[in-house]
């Protein structure tokens, strides 16, 4: 196989921790099989608090971004990602937060120029499949996480054109349009299946009140990828985020062996797809690369 035609899957994440609690088994996984995965962070975590105690240090406290840093250097290790590129923008806050105000955040980046960055990450690296967030984002309404949906969705649409996006340079690099365009996510049933689980513990579940409101999805997952073997990877990822997550966490309560009896799947949703028969026959999808792999040789029959 030409060097061009290995296999690669770019994740876009808004803040260091988010590439270890959304879709972390699955680069686990594809890592683990030879599959290149870059990480694309878009902003260095510096609006974050310091949520864990043990963590709060003289020396967090005086360079939260650097510290955050390691951290994402030290999960996305943990995850095997062959490549961490950082967008360079500045975490904006919660809504209405002072961080809202800063130049250089996010959520004050012209859009265009933030998704040149991001193509430029595109044609360099050249993967057929991008994982990036959906549009929903009632559950979480950062606007770093809002952002970053923008500019995959347009990076996905615009890496391929020479032209760039409107309003925006055309960018460096030879032209290059990815495959597929998958958002990630947690399905009502996986929080249901980990509801219980945490019930069977005698734990108190973190998805309570979800369940009691049980809100409508707005998009049908088409994809389930088993990651019941790499949730050692994906708990170790989560731990080097010393600063945003506890030991006693809800994240990382139930045991691993309680969750891959659970629910051991990340899911998707195929937002855009250039592949041929990329739509699995009614079924769940369990492959991000289906379709886009090379055919066994018909020749050796
Ligand atoms: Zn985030």
């Amino acid at each position: 196989m030409k060097p061009r035609e290995r296999l690669c899957l770019l994740a876009v994440h808004a803040h260091p921790d988010d590439e270890a609690s959304k879709g972390a088994g699955t680069i686990a996984r594809y890592s683990a099989e030879g599959v290149r995965t870059v990480l694309v962070t878009c902003t260095g975590g510096e609006a974050g608090d310091i949520l864990n105690p043990e963590a709060d240090t003289a020396e967090a406290r005086r360079d939260l971004a650097r510290a955050r840093l390691a951290e994402l250097r030290e999960s996305a290790a943990a995850l095997g990602y062959s490549r961490v590129c950082l967008l360079g923008y500045r975490d904006s806050g919660m809504p209405e937060s002072e961080h809202n105000r800063h130049p250089d955040a996010f959520v004050n980046a012209v859009p265009a120029e933030a998704t040149e960055r991001l193509a430029r990450i595109i044609r360099a690296e050249r993967p057929q499949v991008i994982v990036a967030y959906g549009e929903d984002h009632s559950r979480y309404p950062h606007p770093d996480h809002i952002r970053a949906h923008e500019i995959a969705v347009a990076a996905f649409e615009w890496a391929g054109e020479a032209a760039g996006p409107p309003g925006g340079a055309p960018g460096g690099g030879e032209p290059w349009k990815p495959s597929k365009l998958y958002y990630v996510g947690w399905s009502g049933e996986m929080i249901e299946a980990l509801h219980a689980a945490f019930e069977r513990a005698g734990l108190e579940s973190p998805y309570r009140e979800w369940i009691r409101r049980r809100p409508v999805e707005p998009r049908r997952f088409t994809t389930r990828i088993d990651v019941g073997e790499f949730l050692a990877r994906r708990r170790a990822a989560l731990l080097s985020h010393r600063t945003q997550i506890r030991p006693d966490s809800f994240w990382l309560r139930l045991p691993d062996e309680a969750l891959r009896e659970a629910w051991p799947y990340e899911e998707f949703v195929l937002a855009r797809s250039r592949a041929r028969d990329a739509e699995a026959g009614g079924g769940w999808e369990t492959d991000l690369f289906a379709g886009l792999r090379a055919p066994v040789s018909r020749g050796a029959r």
